[in-house]
């Protein structure tokens, strides 16, 4: 059993074909989806999605930091109140993204730290989104991490040093397609990284691993994911799917979802 830990299966791009992306994903053992949240536009379109697969799809709730805009505060209440509300497998996906635009980045740190504190108070774990800001994250994070708040930093794709503080705070590297990019340099650094600290997502429709690059992704081709790092640590593809699904297991425990 795999589990594709950071997919946007509800989004529009899969509204032609959604059941057959599925169905292709659990025909090669990536049987449980978790879904992060984006922001209030795409509420009503996960709840749909977790209603029509119950046994395969996992929400997560929060404001992703390029969603914080004037209007943050009002989104982050109807966040909070979803959590109040209703069981999710985690707060995501949340963090700092200085890459598209910084107009708003005291918000997007008010807006991560808040929903950290959410996390402790929900006792869920955290999905991270980072982007040109994987130190400012990190420095975030640490005084959360030492009041016990745990997550994944999701696509990860820095150095091996931004993956020891990562790693030191106990928080895991989400893996995803690209580690299939020859230019990125991860599957480099993937081999000083020990297995325990990982776990596989694809990001889908986004970020599409090779040989499809450049077309939509989907959970299905979580297996080029896996099948690169079982090359790049050398042990077979089941046990990248083992050692992975066991991590993930861990760190979200859904059998306290339903
Ligand atoms: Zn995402």
């Amino acid at each position: 059993m795999i589990i594709d830990t950071h997919c946007h299966l509800y989004l529009e791009e899969f509204d032609n074909d959604r059941d057959i992306v599925m169905q292709r994903a659990k025909d090669l053992g990536v049987q449980q989806f978790y879904l992060p949240a984006i922001d209030s536009s795409v509420t009503n379109a996960m709840f749909k999605m977790e209603h029509e697969y119950a046994d395969n799809c996992f929400l997560m709730m929060g404001l992703h930091p390029c969603s914080v805009q004037e209007n943050f505060e009002k989104e982050l209440s109807l966040a909070y109140m979803w959590l109040q509300k209703r069981k999710f497998i985690a707060i995501g996906e949340i963090g700092l993204d200085f890459y598209w635009d910084t107009t708003f980045k005291e918000q997007q740190i008010i807006a991560f730290e808040q929903q950290m504190e959410w996390a402790l108070e929900f006792d869920l774990p955290i999905v991270i989104h980072t982007r040109e800001a994987m130190q400012q994250t990190i420095d975030c994070v640490k005084p959360f991490a030492q009041k016990g708040v745990r997550g994944v930093f999701h696509c990860f794709s820095g150095s091996k040093e931004q993956a020891n503080q990562i790693t030191d705070m106990q928080f895991l590297l989400g893996i995803g397609g690209v580690v299939t990019y020859k230019n990125a340099g991860l599957a480099e650094t993937l081999k000083q990284i020990d297995m325990k600290h990982i776990v596989v997502e694809t990001d889908a429709p986004y970020l599409t691993p090779v040989p499809h690059r450049g077309k939509r992704n989907e959970s299905a081709y979580l297996t080029f994911i896996i099948n690169k790092i079982a090359e790049v640590k050398e042990i077979s593809a089941a046990e990248v799917a083992a050692i992975t699904t066991n991590n993930a297991t861990t760190l979200f425990q859904q059998e306290r979802y339903k």
